[in-house]
């Protein structure tokens, strides 16, 4: 067991706890948010065929070379052709044009697309094209070739990879199966929302919030009853969720306290891959295995648990998914000094004046770990190593959220 490791080493030893992922096949019509246990591959050419872009004419390009608004050239309309028109495609005749819309299989024989906008019909029904055709042709292939890999194993299925998967023809779509994640709080003092708090208590809130992140990830997280301090009662609590869990996620119970079992029981009896984190705020993680089963210890303090959820246990979820998991980082700029980083990475939480370029970020007033009110008026999470510049108008990573 490991104690007090930089959050890259805590991120490197979780590899270890990554689970083998089930599949199944839900309907495309809710496959929004799931994440693909296979790749997709294209059934068929994308276009299938040579298609217009344009609603316009079919023509020979070099028919129409010195068409301008003075000398317009008349050609005679042989046909029309719409999108979706079956069979076959008429052939494109010298000195005609065909009138095609846009998804229209283009005739035989064309070279360039007239636009609509740049023609007019005279009263015995002939076209004057005032303006050389365009290369309004969507070649087939163009987009994807029948066989092309089109979404790799891994991806999270949004709306536009809805309308991919319609386009391959998927009515049911390969997702690995949701895993199954007990939010377990612990703490004497916890009550849920809804009952009457006595002096000395406070609400539980922490599963809440951790429980529709992971839902929001697409997972099925169980919040569940709050444990209370007490070792016999919390081993056999861990006993049960590892039977019937795939990952078991507590809060608080980690830190340094007497009655903080989580971390002893762990510490004495779970196997304990790191205990403590270089990092402020939400140092006093564990992760490892109870009976087998994954179990990442999250600090208590309401906002330390939701930010070591976001830079740890996102990461790894996303590495169970066979997704990437870099950490999406973009620069902005300081706009008053923050603490100087010293041994550990600091995540300041920001608020980002998104009207200014380069974006300029200021910290929140409250930067306590149990500040509950702080978070959801953030931007942003500072991400800042050890040792980067921290004084105003200093150029910094930070991590959205
Ligand atoms: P602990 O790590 O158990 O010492 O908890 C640290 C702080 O976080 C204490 O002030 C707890 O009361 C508070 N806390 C622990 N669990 C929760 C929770 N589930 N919801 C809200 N606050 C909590
Ligand atoms: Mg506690």
């Amino acid at each position: 067991m490991e104690r007090w490791v930089d959050l890259a080493r805590a991120r490197e030893l979780t590899t270890s706890l990554v689970v083998k992922r089930d599949e199944e096949c839900v309907p495309l019509s809710s496959a929004h948010g799931y994440v693909l246990a296979q790749p997709i591959i294209a059934d068929r050419d994308d276009p299938h065929a040579d298609m217009s872009a344009m609603d316009g004419f079919a023509v020979h390009s070099s028919a129409t070379l010195s068409a301008t608004l003075d000398k317009p050239i008349s050609l005679v309309i042989q046909d029309s052709i719409f999108a979706g028109a079956e069979g076959r495609i008429p052939e494109l005749v010298d000195g005609q044009a065909i009138r095609i819309m846009t998804g229209g299989r283009v005739p035989l024989g064309t070279t360039g697309i007239v636009l609509v906008e740049h023609t007019e019909i005279t009263t015995d029904g002939r076209l004057l094209v005032h303006h050389p055709s365009g290369n309004h042709i969507r070649r087939q292939g163009e987009h994807h070739r029948s066989g092309d890999i089109l979404l790799d194993r891994g991806h999270r299925i949004n709306a536009a990879t809805i309308a991919t998967l319609a386009t391959v023809g998927l009515t049911e779509v390969p997702v690995f199966t949701p895993l199954r994640i007990a939010v377990l709080p612990t703490g004497d003092e916890l009550v849920e929302p809804g009952f009457p708090v006595a002096p000395g208590q406070i609400r539980e809130s922490n599963s809440w919030a951790l429980a529709a992140h992971l839902c929001a990830l697409g997972h099925v997280a169980q919040r569940l009853k709050p444990q209370s301090d007490n070792l016999d009662q919390l081993r056999a609590r861990l006993d049960d969720l590892s039977d019937s869990y795939d990952v078991i996620i507590t809060s608080g119970g980690v830190s340094m306290g007497d009655a903080d079992y989580v971390r002893r029981l762990m510490l004495e009896e779970g196997q304990t891959l790191f205990w403590r984190i270089k990092m402020k705020p939400g140092s006093p993680p564990l992760a490892g295995r109870w009976k087998g089963t994954p179990i990442f210890g999250l600090p208590g303090n309401p906002v330390s648990s939701l930010v070591v959820l976001r830079v740890l246990v996102e990461p790894w979820l996303e590495q169970c998914n066979h997704s990437d998991a870099t950490d999406q980082l973009i620069q902005v700029q300081l706009g008053s000094d923050l603490p100087p980083v010293n041994d550990r990475m600091l995540f300041t939480r920001l608020w980002i004046d998104w009207n200014q370029f380069p974006l300029v970020a200021y910290p929140l007033s409250h930067q306590g770990s149990g500040h509950p009110s702080s978070l959801p008026n953030a931007d942003a999470l500072a991400w800042l190593e050890p040792g980067t510049d921290t004084t105003v108008g200093s150029s910094i990573p930070v991590i959205l959220l």
